[in-house]
């Protein structure tokens, strides 16, 4: 009785972890939660008070469906000026998360048949996204002694290549491409015509090296679909807000199908999103300072469980081998039931995970302390 299309399609395994760990809270259990992406701030004050701010004048209505145009806006300015994308308004969708963005462009751009390259390991919502359309996703190898990043890209590249997604800062691995890891992937973009879409929600938070956004490189307006959202900047993950800005021709699919399914994004959520985007940043720095210490915390302790763990470049993720005990689906298990430590299993985001496990350490630094604690104890008997 059910559609075939989502028949190989699992559920979303970072979701399904977080959920585990709520049900064990649930129970009574001090879980600690290193499974889901989401800073534990607070959405600074000033965001609220602009929600709040435009219920009172009465904001509740529809809005037109690619957002509002102070919105649409300020994000066209943000682009042209941090990250050197040359944009107006006309391009830009204002979206109920940066997922739903996601959705809209690989449904817009991949035909059935169609090949998608996706960096190994990557996010867990890419692939099913790309299976939805009835292409194919290529899995391409990273360089694990170089922070995950790309090699050999065009080893991957068919005729039928359409898409290549980029995701830096990365989730899970937390890598920063340089320069010439997107130069290389332009070139092949340039070169075959084939789309980027660039997923950038974490380019806010990177330590020490810089974020570069491939659609600023020469050549590369026409080709690239840029992603971003509210949800890590700003600590926003329960407002649902994000964006894309997309070449023309991509943009009118993506328009007919967001005006059929989401409508718009929330009418107030907009507002809040224009005083994120103009107002104070230091909110941004503090929370980026914030992770940086505890990303120490916790490459230090696993350095000192004998855990190898790359030191991440952005992100609030650690890849960590625990193959020493496990794979990373046991190690998990083992965390999740013996020490009340969630974490996602690193196969979830491709074959190249298999023997790593995700840790967000957008918890505090006791909870990190403790939860190392916890899990030498656990370890120390495998
Ligand atoms: N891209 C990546 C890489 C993510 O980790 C997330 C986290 N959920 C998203 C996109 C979507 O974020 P949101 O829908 O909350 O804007
Ligand atoms: N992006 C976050 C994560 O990877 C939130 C959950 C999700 O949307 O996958 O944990």
């Amino acid at each position: 009785m059910t559609a075939t299309r989502l028949q190989n399609i699992p559920e979303s395994a970072t979701i399904k972890m977080s959920n585990l760990a709520s049900e064990l809270k649930s129970q009574g259990y001090d879980v600690i939660s290193f499974s889901l992406g989401e800073p534990d701030f607070d959405t600074p004050e000033h965001i609220c008070d602009a929600a709040k701010a435009s219920l009172d004048r009465g904001e509740t209505h529809y809005t037109p469906s690619p957002g509002i145009p102070e919105l649409r806006e300020a994000i066209a300015e943000k682009l042209n000026q941090d990250n050197n994308i040359e944009t107006t308004k006309n391009n830009i969708i204002v979206t109920p998360g940066a997922k739903q963005a996601i959705f809209e462009v690989i449904l817009s751009v991949l035909n059935k048949g169609d090949e998608a390259v996706l960096f190994d390991p990557a996010w867990v919502s890419y692939d099913p996204a790309i299976m939805l359309t009835g292409a194919k996703t290529v899995w391409a190898a990273t360089k694990r002694d170089n922070g995950f990043s790309p090699v050999d890209v065009n080893d991957y590249i068919t005729p039928k290549t359409r898409l290549i997604v980029v995701n830096s800062p990365c989730n899970p691995t937390g890598s920063v491409y340089d320069k010439s890891t997107l130069k290389e992937i332009a070139d092949i973009a340039i070169d075959k015509n084939i789309m980027v879409l660039s997923d950038e929600i974490y380019e806010k938070i990177t330590y020490d090296r810089e974020h570069i956004s491939i659609g600023s490189m020469d050549g590369m307006q026409e080709l690239t679909i840029t992603v971003n959202g509210f949800s890590k900047a700003y600590a926003m993950t329960g407002w649902r807000l994000g964006y894309v800005n997309a070449p023309d021709d991509i943009y009118k699919p993506m328009m007919k199908l967001h005006s059929h399914s989401v409508s718009q994004a929330t009418s107030f959520v907009q507002y809040a999103g224009i005083a994120a985007l103009q107002g104070d940043q230091s909110c941004v720095t503090d929370m980026v300072r914030e992770f940086r210490v505890r990303r120490d915390v916790l490459v230090d302790g696993l350095d000192k469980l004998g855990i190898k763990c790359a030191r991440p470049d952005g992100a609030f993720y650690a890849f960590a081998d625990v193959s020493k005990y496990g794979t990373g689906e046991e190690v998990a298990g083992l965390l999740l039931n013996r020490a009340y430590v969630a974490a996602t299993p690193g196969g979830a985001f491709g074959d190249a995970g298999r023997d790593f496990l995700r840790i967000s350490y957008a918890t505090s630094q006791e909870r990190i302390r403790e939860a190392l604690e916890r899990m030498e104890k656990v370890l120390e008997l495998v």
